[in-house]
């Protein structure tokens, strides 16, 4: 299983591997607010499972929260080796003196892990020239030590201070792949901030037959394809909140009809929780001239539905907004969003209309 890059930092930092300062962001506006916390230059990154992002435009730089959000719509549009971008990372740009390449991965021939280094970084290791990768096998279970990695840094042309910063770095790294059972760790590139080195990029994937034993890894995460809400990015103009697949689905044919089109959706599951379900309508706001949420009460009363929309909705108070809810608690929940001023609906026909009609859609199909 590939770790998207904010996952594979976070763990990275974790574990003592200096990491830029960044965090990861939905929209535009995060984005934007990211670039003023972090103040100067940032990078902003799209959050892809997919290699040679920089290349096709998925990384770049900027300078203050206007220009971070104009860079940051356009990435969220890209697609990358047909993978939408649903997120972003934005980072502080580090002023990177040298980019060297750090690699642990399992040499599959001799059934042991192998560190590759190399003293130029930024473009893909395979198409180095073989002279100039530096190969040393090590055995990470027992533990690599510094002075391992000391050797292969005056064997790269490191002199100084960066020998042991080196030598601590790659150790570290080692640690961060025993531990997480991964296949590969990479960082490329790794970059020299004065006598420091910092991973500017980190790629780690986990073995499939050890996922067992990293539910966090697998669990709740927010952009990933495993557990948790799931959210897809569409195009047009309208944002669903759903539960349960079926319904997603059943609500985009509905909207569609009716000439309307989905920006995006996040399938909640069922019986999700008033926090989940507040922070999902808070992410869509990003993405949306309008917002339908669709829930069929089941396990979830609609009673809670309608008190987490009402909380979610201060994340985006001013955009256009309509609740169908039917099921458990269906009385009370319309009247607790109708008293906040919803428009709140028991039929997903209704509400399709409706915002459809906010949006300016003729109520009709286009022909
Ligand atoms: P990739 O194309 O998917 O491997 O994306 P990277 O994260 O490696 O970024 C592409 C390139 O952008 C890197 O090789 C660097 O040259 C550059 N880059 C990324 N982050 C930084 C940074 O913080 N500072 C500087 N100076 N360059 C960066
Ligand atoms: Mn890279």
């Amino acid at each position: 299983m590939k770790l998207y890059e904010y996952q594979a930092k976070e763990i990275f930092a974790r574990t003592g591997i200096p990491v830029p300062r960044g965090r990861v962001v939905l929209s535009p506006e995060e984005a934007a607010q990211a670039a003023g916390e972090l103040g100067g230059e940032v990078v902003i990154k799209a959050q892809v499972l997919a290699g040679g992002r920089g290349k096709a435009g998925g990384v770049r730089f900027a300078a203050g929260p206007e220009e971070t959000a104009a860079v940051a719509r356009t990435i969220l549009d890209l697609e990358i080796k047909g993978l939408p971008v649903n997120a972003l990372l934005v980072e502080e740009r580090l002023p990177s003196e040298r980019e060297l390449y750090l690699s642990i991965s399992v040499d599959r021939q001799a059934g042991r892990p192998v560190i590759l280094a190399a003293a130029e970084g930024g473009m893909e290791i395979e198409t180095f020239p073989e002279d100039k990768i530096r190969r040393r096998f090590v055995e990470t279970r027992r533990g690599v030590h510094p002075w391992e990695g000391r050797e292969l840094a005056a064997a790269l042309g490191l002199r100084g201070s960066l020998l042991p910063e080196f030598g601590k770095f790659m150790a570290t790294l080692a640690l961060v792949f025993e531990r997480n059972d991964a296949e590969l760790a990479e960082i490329n590139p790794l970059v020299q901030v004065g006598s420091h080195l910092v991973a500017a990029d980190a790629r780690l994937n986990i073995d499939d037959a050890a996922l067992f034993r990293h539910p966090d890894l697998t669990k709740g995460q927010e952009l990933g394809t495993q557990g948790g809400p799931s959210f897809v990015r569409l195009g047009g103009d309208i944002a669903v909140l759903a539960n349960g697949a079926g319904m997603a689905m059943a609500t985009l044919d509905v909207l569609e009809s009716l000439g309307g089109k989905a920006s995006c959706f996040i399938d909640l599951g069922g019986g999700t929780g008033e926090e989940e379900m507040s922070k999902a309508i808070g992410i869509l706001g990003g993405f949306s001239q309008a917002m339908l949420v669709n829930i069929f009460g089941g396990i979830t009363r609609c009673d809670e539905v309608a008190r987490a929309v009402i909380r979610g909705r201060q994340a985006a108070p001013q955009l256009p907004l309509v609740v169908r809810l039917d099921g458990t608690n269906q009385e009370e929940g319309l009247r607790l969003l109708r008293e906040a001023g919803v428009a709140a609906v028991s039929t997903m026909e209704e509400a399709a209309r409706q915002v459809v009609a906010q949006t300016g859609g003729k109520g009709e199909k286009e022909v």
